[in-house]
């Protein structure tokens, strides 16, 4: 990797740490998700950097993949666990990190669980470790604690406006003999749960990303394909980022059918939000590490 890639990686994450660390004194119970999404999303863009993704706040069963919709009301009770998940871009070169809230006072274990096996996974990423051997550290760790892991989700590449790039990291013990090699970014994101340890996709979808400029015959969907390719790339954008875009001027009716239209034509892809079973409870860490010149550079 070039020294000029690695110093955007560098800068995005330290930018990250910040944003992070803010929100971490700031999260109050009561306060609601749209809020919360909106005033993060305003710092990132105030520092340089452009959120990654939408800030996902997932609670409880949802484990990843739920951002707040334009009319979202839901706001933190004392019975959530909150999964706060945010990335910044400086160029494309992404850091990615997450931590978890829990506000019931019950799940400290879980939560603890989660950060645990990150930092033990962290401590083994370098150059030439196995990925089946941080598998099999996270579900190990994790397993200690009396949760599971989520076998479904896992850790990932991270390359220039791409957010799951490969490898894939594992969160679980697999077969998996490829090595991390000198040059690579990518984000470690272990999940402990109090549920099944698979999770599933639901109905709700409020994250997508340009997949492929393909050709759409509604005006409003064409516009609004342009849009996304020009302001975001490959990257994730939230329905509410464009409902409230001054350069569309959508309004709701505009804002679905132009959606609906790039989905249908596969121009666009959909982020469900992915849950484990109901009632259960999902904790999250996560941070992005590069591997430079033979060194493991933690970002966040
Ligand atoms: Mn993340
Ligand atoms: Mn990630």
């Amino acid at each position: 990797m070039e020294q000029k890639e690695a110093e955007k990686y560098i800068k995005a994450g330290k930018i990250l740490s910040q944003v992070k660390e803010n929100a971490q004194k700031h999260i109050k119970l009561g306060q609601k998700l749209l809020d919360i999404a909106s005033k993060i999303e305003a710092e990132i863009a105030g520092t340089g950097g452009k959120p990654a993704f939408p800030v996902n706040l997932s609670l409880n069963s949802n484990a990843a993949h739920y951002t707040p919709s334009i009319e979202d009301l839901t706001a933190i009770s004392e019975n959530d666990v909150l999964k706060v998940d945010i990335g910044v871009h400086i160029d494309g070169y992404i850091a990615d990190c997450a931590f978890t809230l829990d506000f019931t006072g019950k799940y400290g274990k879980l939560v603890e669980a989660a950060e645990k096996a990150l930092e033990n996974a962290v401590a083994m990423a370098k150059p030439g470790i196995e990925l089946r051997a941080i598998g099999s550290e996270i579900e190990k760790t994790i397993n200690g604690y009396g949760f599971r892991p989520i076998s479904n989700l896992s850790g990932h590449g991270l390359e220039q406006y791409t957010q799951h790039a490969e490898p894939s990291i594992p969160n679980t013990s697999t077969n998996d003999s490829r090595k991390l090699e000198d040059g690579c970014a990518f984000a470690i994101e272990p999940f402990a749960t109090t549920g099944s340890g698979i999770v599933r996709e639901a109905v709700q979808t409020e994250i997508f990303a340009l997949e492929e400029e393909r050709p759409v015959r509604n005006a409003h969907a064409r516009k609004l394909l342009e849009f996304i390719a020009g302001e975001y790339e490959t990257l994730p954008f939230a329905e509410r980022w464009i409902a409230g875009n001054k350069k569309l001027k959508f309004g709701e009716f505009e804002r679905k059918v132009a959606l609906r239209e790039l989905m249908q034509s596969g121009a666009i892809r959909a982020f469900p939000i992915l849950h484990d079973e109901k009632n259960s409870f999902v904790a999250q860490a996560e941070t992005s590490l590069l591997l430079h010149e033979g060194k493991a550079i933690r970002l966040v």
